[in-house]
């Protein structure tokens, strides 16, 4: 069984209004232009079938408008009725928003297996942000885990990068050590600090993904991060369509059998409920 734990789908509606939504939300102004990749579920599928690949989460982003979370929340579940052995349904907040909580409840209900990509930016407030608060709480109650882009401090620059460090991911873990957190793109460098017994001590509920790992480290990471961190806490993630599903899994080649079944089976199986 092969588990991609990050790929991103949106309705048509917005591949053929992008600039209205441009103007709608600014975490999707800063990652969509023209030439940036948008598939619906139908194209995923595919691309999956010809990769081999059995399950993806299919997430939204840290949306900044509580419409646009709704629209593409509501899409999400709809191609999980369409494809409900394929699709792992996540659903995006926007964590400024008063009906934030009762749309994750709402979610919920509908049966998603947790909550992102979410992406914060503000780093400073956000920890006394009582919604953002609240959705924890939430997340807490039903063992929802909760995928938070990180962002590298260093290296290069590319759209929607923002500004989830790892001295602030460590911060939002060390008050809520009991949340099952997922920090896409190893947690922007997170996982290399695991190796620190005080940091190891309060990490038993994070895990990280591989997403758009080609774009941003080598393949050795995976090995790096498993020898870091732990190989039960690792997820293979693609971030499909920005980068090629096959491009992705070539990368793993080099990792032995049982470091395999872990990334793509066994981790992503037991941290999302399947
Ligand atoms: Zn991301």
């Amino acid at each position: 069984m092969i588990i991609d734990s990050l790929t991103h789908i949106l309705p048509e509606e917005i591949s053929k209004n992008l600039n209205q939504f441009k103007r709608l939300d600014s975490i999707f102004n800063d990652f969509f232009d023209k030439n940036t990749k948008i598939v619906q579920a139908e194209q995923l599928i595919k691309q999956m079938q010809k990769n081999g690949i059995n399950k993806s989460v299919t997430a939204g982003f840290g949306w900044t408008n509580h419409e646009l979370a709704i629209m593409v929340n509501d899409y999400i579940l709809l191609s999980k009725k369409q494809f409900p052995e394929e699709i792992i349904p996540f659903c995006s907040l926007d964590i400024n928003s008063k009906k934030s909580e009762e749309e994750l409840l709402r979610c919920i209900s509908k049966g998603v297996k947790g909550i992102g990509e979410l992406h914060i930016n503000n780093l400073e407030n956000i920890l006394d942000n009582k919604i953002f608060n609240n959705i924890l709480k939430i997340a807490l109650h039903y063992n929802l885990p909760i995928i938070i882009h990180g962002s590298e401090p260093l290296g290069h620059k590319y759209r929607g990068k923002g500004r989830s460090y790892p001295k602030f991911l460590f911060k939002l873990v060390e008050k809520n050590q009991d949340n099952i957190f997922i920090f896409s793109h190893f947690g922007g460098g997170l996982v290399f600090y695991e190796q620190m017994p005080e940091i190891k001590k309060i990490f038993t509920n994070v895990y990280y993904d591989s997403a758009a790992q080609p774009f941003l480290y080598d393949k050795s990471i995976y090995r790096t991060s498993i020898l870091s961190s732990s190989i039960n806490k690792i997820l293979f993630a693609s971030d499909f369509p920005l980068i090629d599903l096959n491009k992705c899994l070539k990368q793993t080649d080099y990792l032995t059998d049982i470091e395999k079944k872990h990334i793509f089976s066994y981790n992503p199986i037991s941290v999302f409920n399947l």
